[in-house]
């Protein structure tokens, strides 16, 4: 087998390096490359970023870059780049900065001109998104929501007139309350997916209403493992919507948007393929003309 981790030369800067949420095969070549070849690593968690980089035979310096210490690394790690330093960035799992630490970071090193380059990998919001089975066109990423009930019932009420859906970091303890939340600020109807332990053994994906979900999940244990709560906020109930209803719909918007346009929206609103639906709008501007 050809070598498959390269040492490569890297410019000064910062690279941010996404990592595995899970499985620790899902990483990149060019990640291994660089974390290999870089002058140190930065790490939310040095332990956890260990284990990771003896699984590939990596040895590199780790020093550690978490919230309680950022004020205190920003200005080290900026002199290691003024210095000639090819400096990585990782957090515990996914993507850096993604309801995880660096965003101070990273501005600050672009102010000061440095260079700050992305190596992409694995989200646990981008994975959840990608096998929901919600409208993937417009989302909203909002990571954690506040603690108390209240604050967290507005948030909820204020992304649902955003029409996109809505992808959450959420805890088992947590869930059923915010679930409950979701209910009273916006109705049960609202299509919910709960993607839990994505690419780990136990992997899980629970689909149905918030009322339903909510009725089930009170009845269980708090799940265990790490979730992904992703809410359906464009505005229709869960459950298919009916040809009549998408009819309509389409009917509606041909005089404005023509099919092409009236399928598009149709497509965002339903969730349902765009060439499916273009073909009905044919169908039914013929049908209506004279
Ligand atoms: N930076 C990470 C990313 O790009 O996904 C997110 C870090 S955030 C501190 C951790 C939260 O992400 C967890 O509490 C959970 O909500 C979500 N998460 C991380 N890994 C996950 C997984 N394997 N399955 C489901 N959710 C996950």
């Amino acid at each position: 087998m050809t070598q498959l981790i390269r040492s490569v030369e890297l410019s000064p800067g910062l690279y941010v390096v996404a990592t595995p949420i899970g499985n620790l095969r899902d990483v990149t070549l060019r990640a291994l490359d660089t974390l290999a070849s870089v002058d140190v690593i930065y790490a939310e968690d040095t332990r956890q970023t260990k284990r990771l980089l003896d699984t590939y035979a990596i040895s590199a310096p780790l020093k550690p870059y978490h919230d309680h210490n950022g004020a205190q690394m920003r200005p080290r790690i900026l002199r290691d780049i003024e210095e000639g330093r090819a400096v990585a960035l990782v957090s515990d799992a996914g993507t850096p900065l993604i309801s995880d630490p660096g965003y101070k970071l990273v501005r600050e090193l672009t102010e000061a001109g440095h260079s700050v380059v992305p190596l992409p990998g694995p989200s646990a919001a981008i994975a959840a998104l990608s096998a929901a089975g919600l409208p993937t066109d417009v989302f909203t990423f909002a990571g954690f929501l506040p603690p108390k009930s209240g604050q967290r019932q507005d948030r909820l009420r204020a992304f649902s007139a955003q029409k996109a859906t809505l992808v959450l970091y959420e805890t088992g303890p947590r869930l059923v309350d915010t679930l409950q939340d979701l209910v009273e600020s916006c109705g049960g109807d609202i299509e919910v997916v709960l993607a839990r332990e994505l690419t780990k053994l136990f992997e899980e994906f629970r689909r149905g209403s918030a009322e339903d979900l909510l009725a089930a999940l009170k009845d269980e244990p708090p799940p265990k493992g790490e979730i992904v709560l992703l809410i359906s906020m464009t505005g229709e109930p869960a459950g298919e919507a009916s040809q009549e209803q998408i009819d309509a719909y389409l009917r509606e918007h041909l005089p404005k948007l023509g099919a092409k346009g009236a399928a598009n929206e149709a497509a965002r609103k339903y969730g349902k393929p765009k060439r499916e639906l273009y073909a009905r709008a044919v169908e039914l501007q013929k049908s209506e003309e004279p």
